[in-house]
């Protein structure tokens, strides 16, 4: 398998939860595991969390989980045949008093709040956008809207509002056990829907620690971007998160289609300046569901998420419910190397204009620069908390980063962090063997052979967050 610095990240679901298929996705490439919490009950993401962490083990790869909380269901009701269909120019009424199943005129609501968020003019979409109403007016619980693109709606399908503003919060009472739910079974990441502002963010943040308090487990918040209120504050969000999803599936319904890659874009390049990691989502492979080769464009897309500076590239139905779970991974991950190879980058341009006043980061950035004047094979950075590797992996480099940790939890936190291959390594001893037996993981994998140059970080003394301060070059013995 070539070495691939982008990560993937894999929907788990019926399609994949086979104990040895789910071993062969690992060995294929998949680094992240998400459970997504919108299916099953609480004991169903426990036994597929130990699923995953067992696969893994065989494997012989450490493999991160990422809980995906479900976010408010803004949905319309149930309809007495289970769906209709709707023609252009009819009328339809969606009711949040209405009890009685759906029919050709209207449907009830699961959202109940949103005859208060509508106005006459907006734009409704329903099912990922494929239905459009236009609201006409709005009586009491009743939004009577005209549908202006016809076609089958079917039980509680989803429903978006062009340009955001429903004002369904983040988080629901069922999020918020979901989140002990996720905190018990340990997730590396867990994923807030919908967060429209960073106070959403903080809101999950105080939940995981709450949850999180008896075992002092804490994991990565990412805030999935699919709202259109989110984008004027990417920055505050990004800044209470340890990353993003640009979530594209929910986001291009409410900001049309058009508008979302130049945003991929752009939250790829904040989220890397701030350095926080980001994931991009949904459709990549889309019709990999159903046959056992990607079209063109998926294979552009992937590697243009990839020439983005992406951390990770997302897989969703392919991976959960398609016919080719496997050969989706294969695919992705040979894509994702081929597009690295044209990645080329011009690393000093990243330092213009900045400064580095923290020491760990410094050296960090001392040693990325160092290494890649040097034509080093690999950099090492021995880290607590996995700060050094995250700051230089923030930065396209030829060299894979070896992150090696003595904390089980940093080292699966790094599994999402791109060109970082993080590696549990005892570094309670002193600093001398700690450097030996860096080198000897190196040699041992075939990283470095004698006479090869590598760069290491470390922080004297050992075992303290945030103590980096010291770089060394190395030629190995
Ligand atoms: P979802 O989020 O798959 O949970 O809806 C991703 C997206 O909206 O793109
Ligand atoms: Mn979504």
């Amino acid at each position: 398998m070539p070495l691939r610095a982008t990560k993937i990240v894999a929907t788990l679901g019926p399609a994949s939860s086979d104990p040895a298929l789910l071993e062969a996705m690992i060995r294929a490439g998949v680094n992240v595991v998400r459970l997504n919490f919108s299916h099953g009950k609480a004991e169903d993401h426990i036994e597929r969390a130990r699923l995953v962490r067992e696969a893994a083990q065989r494997a012989g790869r450490e493999v991160g989980i990422m809980a995906d909380l479900q976010g408010p269901k803004i949905r319309v009701g149930k309809f007495a045949e289970g769906k209709v269909m709707l023609q252009a120019g009819q009328p339809f009424v969606l009711d949040a008093s209405r009890t009685e199943p759906g029919d050709d005129n209207g449907v009830g609501l699961d959202y109940k709040e949103l005859p208060r968020d509508v106005r006459p003019g907006d734009t409704l979409l329903l099912n990922d956008g494929l239905i459009v109403m236009k609201v006409e007016k709005v009586v009491g619980p009743a939004v009577h809207t005209s549908v202006t693109m016809g076609g089958e709606l079917s039980n509680n399908k989803g429903i978006n509002k062009q340009g955001g503003g429903l004002t369904a919060p983040a988080l629901t009472a069922k999020d918020m056990d979901d989140i002990k739910t996720a905190m018990g079974l340990k997730a590396d990441y867990v994923a807030v829907s919908f967060p429209k502002n960073a106070t959403d963010m903080e809101l999950a943040r105080q939940l995981c620690n709450v949850a999180g308090a008896s075992t002092g487990h804490k994991p990565g918040l990412i805030a999935k971007i699919e709202r259109a209120e989110a984008i004027p504050e990417l920055a505050s969000i990004l800044k209470v998160s340890d990353g993003i999803m640009v979530a594209r599936g929910d986001l291009a319904v409410e900001v049309g289609n058009a508008a979302v890659p130049a945003l991929q874009k752009h939250m790829i390049k904040l989220a890397r300046e701030m350095d926080k990691v980001v994931i991009t989502a949904t459709q990549m492979m889309e019709s990999m569901i159903q046959n056992p080769v990607p079209t063109r464009a998926e294979v552009s897309d992937v590697a243009n998420a990839v020439l983005d500076g992406t951390d990770a590239v997302m897989l969703s139905a392919e991976t959960a419910a398609g016919k080719y779970p496997l050969e989706t991974v294969k695919e992705m991950a040979n894509i994702c190397s081929e597009a690295e190879k044209a990645d080329y980058h011009e690393l000093s341009a990243d330092f213009k204009g900045k400064t580095f006043q923290r020491i760990d980061q410094s050296i960090a950035m001392g040693a990325l620069l160092t290494a890649h004047h040097l034509g080093a094979n690999a950099i090492v950075a021995l880290t607590d908390s996995g700060s050094t590797a995250l700051w230089m992996s923030r930065h396209n480099v030829r060299m894979p980063i070896y992150a090696m940790t003595p904390n089980l939890s940093t080292q699966r936190r790094m599994t999402l962090y791109r060109n970082v291959r993080p590696l549990l390594m005892d570094t309670s001893a002193d600093r001398d063997t700690a450097l030996a037996d860096a080198e000897s993981h190196l040699r041992a994998r075939g990283i470095v052979k004698s006479g090869d140059v590598y760069a290491i970080t470390v922080g004297e003394p050992m075992g303290q967050p945030g103590g980096t301060n010291t770089l060394k070059i190395c030629r190995a013995a």
